[in-house]
C-alpha cells in the first residue's frame, strides 16, 4: 500500500528544502521509453543505446537508429533525454565492433576508445541523433561513455557539436575522469557518473563476479570518494553532475549522493517513488550529514550502517 501510495506522488524532485534533483528513468529500447513516459520522472537519464546494435551481424543503419532515436524522443515529449553513444565492449561485446581476442576487455577497447577502430560507429551515430532532432525538433543530450582523459572529452564533444547537437557531456566511470572532473567538465556541457563501472575499476573487481560483491560495493568509501570530486567539481563549474548507475536507485544511497551534491539521479523507472520519497525528507543540509556519516566509514558495510543511522527517522 506504501508503494502505492508513493506511485501517486507525482512532484518534481526535491529536497525538504527545495533543492531540485532529477529524477531520470534508465531505458534501453523505445518501449522502455514509453514506459518511462508513462510515470513520473523528469526524462530519461541514460538511454543505453548498444541494446539497438545487440544481437545483429552488422550495425545499424543511419536511418534504422534515426527512426528509434526520434521513437524515444517523441515518447518523451520534449522531457530530458540523455543519449549515451554506443558502450560496446567488455560486458556488452558486438560481434562486430569489438574484438574478440582481448585478454583484458573491461580494459580494452571499449565504450568511447571504439573511435579507435571503428570510428564510422561513431560518426554514424551521431548523424543519425542529428536526423532525429531535426525530424522531431526535440534536442536530446548526448553523452558519451568510457572517457578517460579531458582530450576524448574535448574530441568527442567537437564531433558531437559539429553534428548540430548542443548539449554534450560524456560519462564519468573511469577513476582518471573523477580525478581530473574539473579539466573534463571544462570540455563539456554535464557529466554522468556510471557508478557500476567507477566502482569496478576504482575497486578492481569484475562487475560480473558475485563473489567479489562486497569490494564492487558503490558503499566502499573509496568509490564514494570519487563521487564527491566529481560532484564538487561539478557544482564548482555551475554544471550538472548527474549519477546514473544502478546505485541511484537505492533510497538510502540516493540521499547520499544527493548530500554528496549530485544534481540528478538516473535509475530504472520502478525505483523513482521510493527515491523520490527518501531525497524529499531531507534538507540538503541534512543530506549533507548523511554523506559525511558514509565518508566517515572504513568500510563498504559501515559505511551504509552509518549512512541509515543518520537518516531522518522515518525513512
Ligand atoms: C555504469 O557503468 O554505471 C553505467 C551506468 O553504465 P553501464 O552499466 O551501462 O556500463
Ligand atoms: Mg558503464
Amino acid at each position: 500500500r506504501l508503494a502505492a501510495q508513493l506511485a501517486e506522488d507525482t512532484s518534481a524532485g526535491a529536497t525538504a528544502d527545495g533543492v531540485p534533483v532529477g529524477l531520470l528513468a534508465n531505458i534501453g529500447t523505445a518501449a522502455d521509453a514509453e514506459r518511462a513516459a508513462g510515470t513520473a520522472v523528469e526524462g530519461v537519464g541514460l538511454f543505453r543505446t548498444e541494446v539497438l546494435f545487440l544481437e545483429r551481424t552488422t550495425a545499424p543503419t543511419r536511418e534504422e537508429q534515426a527512426a528509434v532515436y526520434a521513437e524515444v524522443l517523441r515518447s518523451l515529449g520534449g522531457r530530458k533525454v540523455v543519449v549515451r553513444t554506443l558502450d560496446a565492449g567488455a560486458d556488452k561485446p558486438l560481434a562486430f565492433a569489438t574484438q574478440p581476442d582481448e585478454e583484458n576487455p573491461a580494459l580494452g577497447v571499449r565504450g568511447y576508445r571504439l573511435v579507435r577502430t571503428a570510428p564510422e560507429l561513431l560518426e554514424t551515430q551521431l548523424a543519425a541523433l542529428a536526423d532525429a532532432q531535426r525530424e522531431t525538433g526535440i534536442e536530446p543530450w548526448v553523452m558519451a561513455p568510457m572517457i578517460s582523459t579531458p582530450d576524448e572529452a574535448r574530441d568527442f564533444a567537437t564531433s558531437a557539436r559539429a553534428h548540430g547537437l548542443t548539449t554534450v557531456g560524456v560519462m564519468v566511470e573511469v577513476p582518471a575522469a573523477a580525478l581530473r572532473a574539473e579539466a573534463i567538465l571544462a570540455e563539456v556541457d554535464f557529466v554522468s557518473m556510471g557508478t557500476n563501472d567507477l566502482a569496478q575499476y576504482v575497486m578492481a573487481s569484475d562487475r560480473l563476479r558475485g563473489e567479489l560483491s562486497d569490494l564492487i560495493s558503490m558503499w566502499q568509501p573509496a568509490v564514494l570518494d570519487l563521487v564527491a570530486a566529481t560532484a564538487r567539481a561539478g557544482q564548482q563549474a555551475g554544471k550538472p553532475a548527474g549519477v546514473c548507475g544502478e546505485s541511484a536507485g537505492d533510497p538510502v544511497m540516493a540521499v547520499v549522493l544527493v548530500g554528496l551534491g549530485v544534481t540528478s539521479l538516473s535509475m530504472s523507472s520502478g525505483s523513482v517513488p521510493a527515491v523520490r520519497f527518501a531525497v524529499s525528507r531531507h534538507t540538503q543540509e541534512q543530506a549533507r550529514a548523511v554523506a559525511a556519516a558514509a565518508l566517515g566509514a572504513r568500510s563498504a558495510t559501515d559505511a551504509r550502517a552509518a549512512a541509515v543511522a543518520a537518516l531522518a527517522p522515518e525513512v
